[in-house]
């Protein structure tokens, strides 16, 4: 179930893979494997 998202510090898009529906939020704290931290990841849709 990949989700669009794109981190909020570095810009970078990628694909969150999650179980539960996330549509409802507006973002997402996750970790950036570029970032190398936690961030708030902005949440574009869903990819089908
Ligand atoms: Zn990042």
């Amino acid at each position: 179930m990949p989700w669009k998202v794109k981190c909020n510090s570095c810009g970078t898009q990628w694909e969150l893979g999650v179980s539960f529906d996330i549509g409802k939020q507006k973002v997402i704290y996750q970790y950036c494997s570029v970032c190398k931290k936690n961030t708030f990841n902005e949440i574009l849709g869903y990819e089908d």
